[in-house]
């Protein structure tokens, strides 16, 4: 298994050496070079859609059973290559090991098995008649070639979210990694042709947004165009697939907010705050960000939040006794700090953290801040990074108001153990997720996807069936006259 000898572009099920620009990957928790790329020309982008085009012909007629087979071999595939898979993925993130092993590459496993089974529920509905004499049903078809882009933050998860919910439906996929974490997605598709999937069915194209990532959105076989990223990003697809008239899927930024109401257990929420703050690095698009407390809880909250942060390891992500590994690069850790920083300058305190640690690469202190205000931009600008502020509320309608209060929303948490105030948060939080007495937690079988800036469409689940496949509706007649009743109103029988 390679990804450094023979070239960064997985087309036709092959590696093949990309015709664009070298560029340099670096492990950000080093600051080290860890390989030189070869980036995809356009020619290589046409090279995947032609693949992908082919592959469709049979692919897109194989029996949902058949597609399930195959998933459920990738599947096994992919656990026989779990650390390598994991490894690759610390390398490139800068996450810790511990956080690849256990949750990145078990995740996306799942999420392979759960699109082989979904695969087989695909087809079969009920078929009625509705017109009188005759009888109509649903076709759902697969639509083409899908081209996707991905994030950095979860490269591998990322990934299969796009990958599979498409080719589970019969689809074929172009999909464009970041440029900075390319390493496991290629490993991914790798594995699907060790697996017997057939050559074009997964192609991976390796280069910039703005080169490579607007060809794809802009080619014309690409039917629909699948998106994870930043909402500014997002909203240029859009703009770009109005030109060839193409589906979109945006899954976009997030400002989860975290609600903690009068009767909550102070412990469990200080827990779940922390750990729904910093994993990977909070560099999560559901991650918490804002956490709503009502005042009689708030200094005990941020007191034991500040404590376990203090305790947070920070470092190597390779050691296993480190909590948080680096961020994904210093450019995006300066960004971080700056935001931090402006807060400062504004009269916010940091309770814990609010600094990087003195060490090569692109780590940063998970940071608790209070004394930000509602309108500040750390509380209403996406973060991307280990840092969570704390605002005290007095009301349970101001502190649903205030959760609302952002453009985003794809994830929230409400804490409280009073059921008709556990029921109000879930209804009236604008997020495509709410969670209750927990913070974080995806599951295959259940929906994952925005509302307002944080964009439309689903990943996972069968509802993302809903994005891949179109929806036909095919009228069989049983009346063998020439001439219908409806017909008289159209035009006389003679
Ligand atoms: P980004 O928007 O900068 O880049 C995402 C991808 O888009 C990359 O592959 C990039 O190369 C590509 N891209 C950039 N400019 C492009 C252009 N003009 N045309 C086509 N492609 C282009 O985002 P990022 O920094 O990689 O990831 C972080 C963002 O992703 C955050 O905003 C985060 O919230 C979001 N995210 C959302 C979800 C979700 O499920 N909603 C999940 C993970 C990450």
């Amino acid at each position: 298994m390679s990804t450094t000898t023979q070239g960064h572009q997985y087309i036709n099920g092959e590696y093949r050496v990309g015709r664009g620009p070298a560029a340099e990957r670096v492990n950000p928790a080093t600051g080290q070079v860890a390989q030189t790329l070869d980036f995809a020309s356009v020619a290589d982008v046409e090279d995947a859609v032609a693949a992908a085009s082919a592959a469709f012909k049979t692919w897109s007629r194989l029996t949902p059973g058949a597609r399930a087979d195959h998933l459920l071999a990738f599947a096994a595939e992919l656990g026989t290559r779990a650390a390598d898979l994991a490894a690759m993925e610390t390398e490139q993130t800068g996450k810790s090991t511990r956080m690849s092993r256990e949750f990145d590459v078990p995740g996306t496993i799942d999420n392979v098995n759960f699109f082989a089974g979904a695969a087989r529920h695909l087809q079969g509905q009920a078929a009625g008649d509705y017109a009188g004499n005759s009888t109509s049903m649903i076709r759902r078809e697969a639509i083409g070639v899908i081209g996707s882009i991905a994030p950095w933050n979860y490269p591998l998860q990322m990934a299969a979210w796009k990958i599979l919910p498409a080719i589970a439906a019969g689809n074929t996929i172009v999909l464009k990694p970041s440029e900075l974490t390319p390493g496991t997605t290629l490993l991914f598709a790798e594995a699907a042709t060790a697996a017997g999937i057939p050559a074009g069915v997964i192609n991976v194209v390796v280069g910039t947004g703005r080169e490579i990532g607007e060809a794809l959105v802009r080619h014309p076989q690409v039917v629909m165009s699948s998106f994870t990223g930043s909402t500014q990003v997002g909203r240029r697809i859009m703009e770009m697939a109005a030109e060839t008239g193409k589906r979109v899927h945006l899954e976009l930024g997030g400002k989860a907010p975290l609600v903690v109401f009068g009767d909550a257990d102070v412990e469990a929420a200080a827990h779940g705050a922390v750990a729904g703050s910093t994993i990977n690095g909070g560099q999560d698009c559901t991650a918490a960000t804002r956490a709503y407390v009502h005042s009689s809880l708030f200094d005990q909250f941020t007191t034991r939040v500040a404590e376990l942060m203090d305790a947070m390891v920070v470092g190597d992500p390779t050691d296993e006794n480190t909590d948080m590994g680096s961020l994904i690069s210093y450019q995006h850790r300066d960004k971080v700090a700056s935001m931090v920083e402006r807060a400062k300058d504004a009269g916010a305190t940091a309770l814990s953290g609010g600094f990087a640690p003195d060490l090569p690469g692109a780590f940063y202190r998970p940071t608790l801040i209070t004394g930000a205000t509602q309108d500040s931009e750390i509380v209403q600008d996406e973060i991307f990074g280990p840092v969570l502020v704390a605002l005290p509320f007095e009301t349970d309608d101001e502190a649903i108001e205030l959760a609302n209060d952002t453009p985003y929303g794809l994830a929230a948490s409400a804490w409280t153990n009073n059921v008709n105030l556990a029921l109000r948060a879930a209804a009236e939080i604008q997020a495509g997720c709410v969670w209750v007495n927990e913070h974080i937690p995806i599951v295959s079988e259940m929906p994952h996807g925005g509302y307002k800036a944080s964009g439309f469409g689903k990943d996972m689940s069968s509802y993302s069936f809903e994005e891949y496949t179109n929806v036909k509706h095919v009228l069989i007649s049983h009346d063998t006259d020439t001439h219908k009743e409806w017909q008289d109103t159209v035009f006389k029988q003679r």
